[in-house]
């Protein structure tokens, strides 16, 4: 089911009762999210994820926009007429009923044509119980649970009435880091097994990246940037999805271009053919760091730390705007831990140009 959503505006009034000026919690969110594909909605907490997520599922009306569901406007439609199965946070079981009943429960409130017999329902249950690999506990009370456990009977749950559309709500974010781990990739199998057009909530860009087939990075209620998890990674288009994405986060410098030559401090750092003379923030990411004894860049050298897979340098620069620079070399790379300087190149696809006061991406010569 490709679900489409139409200049989505939301805006609540402010809790704060002595500010006057509402709260708008979605900003003018457009998208056509394809059939059968897994979007990860990311941003910081507060930026309007939830909102997006229950105006989809029906919990919350938007002040403007519209809602499609295929071909049909589900803006004014009742949550339990639009065939949405919802998972949150936490994972609200019903404590006194067991696995079993829990899943059945939303089969039994069914009516008219849409009611199920008996031995339907038993199936509908057990294979979504099969699915989420719980068929072992259908006789256990959630307390009998782990969370893992738990937040699986709540998928069950919402795929036994074979929705249109699955929606999670930070799904994992109750979870141990393994469990949470484990989880996700359970996830993405259940979603790839049934097809179902999933919207996935998330704070954590790892989490999103890792499992979307396509993310929307948001930022106080604006979509910032829709695309591939890799695709927003390699080339974003402002500096807030530059810094959102990533682990170690991009390394961002003050920097200066002066006749055709970028700068950090007084090192001439790359050429920037065709960019007007400028201030700018300079976004280098960990991998884009090249070792090299005569490299343009140098850094104050803080520390060496061995990864296994890796090595982090860690250094220190007057133009940085973090207090510490990580930069990621292979295990073949030598580093004299006693030399006060590191000196890099830098990989122009790992390099981003950010206007100094709109942030927004300035792109190289070459750059996509
Ligand atoms: P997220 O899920 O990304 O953390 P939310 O969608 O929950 O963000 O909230 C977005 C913004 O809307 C926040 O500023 C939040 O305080 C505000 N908000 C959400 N729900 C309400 C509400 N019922 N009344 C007033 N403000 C709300
Ligand atoms: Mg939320």
């Amino acid at each position: 089911m490709k679900i489409t959503l139409q200049n989505l505006t939301k805006t609540f009034p402010n809790r704060n009762k002595k500010v006057k000026k509402d709260v708008v919690a979605v900003h003018d969110f457009s998208f056509d999210i394809p059939d059968g594909e897994l979007v990860g909605l990311l941003g910081p907490s507060g930026c309007g994820k939830s909102t997006t997520l229950n105006m989809i599922c029906g919990l919350e009306k938007p002040t403007s926009g519209q809602i499609f569901f295929g071909e049909e406007n589900v803006t004014a439609l009742a949550p339990e007429h639009r065939g949405v199965g919802m998972v949150f946070q936490n994972y609200a079981l019903y404590p006194h009923l067991t696995v079993k009943q829990n899943i059945l429960f939303p089969l039994q409130n069914l009516k008219g044509k849409d009611k199920l017999s008996k031995e339907e329902m038993q199936k509908r249950a057990d294979d979504a119980a099969r699915l989420v690999q719980i068929d072992e506990l259908m006789e256990r009370k959630p307390s009998e649970l782990s969370g893992g456990q738990q937040q699986r009977v709540a998928i069950a749950r919402a795929l036994v009435k074979m929705p249109r559309v699955l929606l999670l709500d930070e799904p994992l974010s109750n979870l141990d880091a393994r469990l949470r781990l484990q989880t996700r990739e359970e996830i993405r199998k259940i979603q790839r097994a049934t097809h179902i057009t999933t919207v996935f909530v998330t704070h954590d860009q790892e989490e999103a990246m890792s499992i979307s087939d396509r993310i929307v990075v948001m930022k106080e209620g604006v979509v910032q940037q829709i695309g591939k998890p890799q695709e927003v990674y390699d080339s974003p288009v402002n500096l807030f999805v530059a810094k959102f994405l990533g682990t170690p986060p991009i390394n961002v410098f003050d920097g200066r271009v002066k006749n055709e030559t970028l700068y950090i401090g007084e090192e001439a750092v790359f050429p920037a053919k065709g960019i007007p003379d400028q201030e700018v923030y300079v976004g280098i990411r960990p991998e884009g760091f090249l070792l090299k004894e005569d490299g343009a860049l140098s850094c104050n050298l803080g520390g060496i730390e061995v990864m296994g897979r890796d090595i982090s340098i860690v250094s220190t620069h007057a133009h940085s705007l973090s207090p510490q620079i990580r930069a990621i070399v292979g295990t073949d790379k030598a580093v004299n831990p006693a030399a006060p300087l590191v000196r890099f190149d830098i990989e122009p696809d790992k390099l981003f140009l950010f206007h100094k006061t709109t942030e927004e991406r300035i792109r190289l010569d070459g750059q996509v």
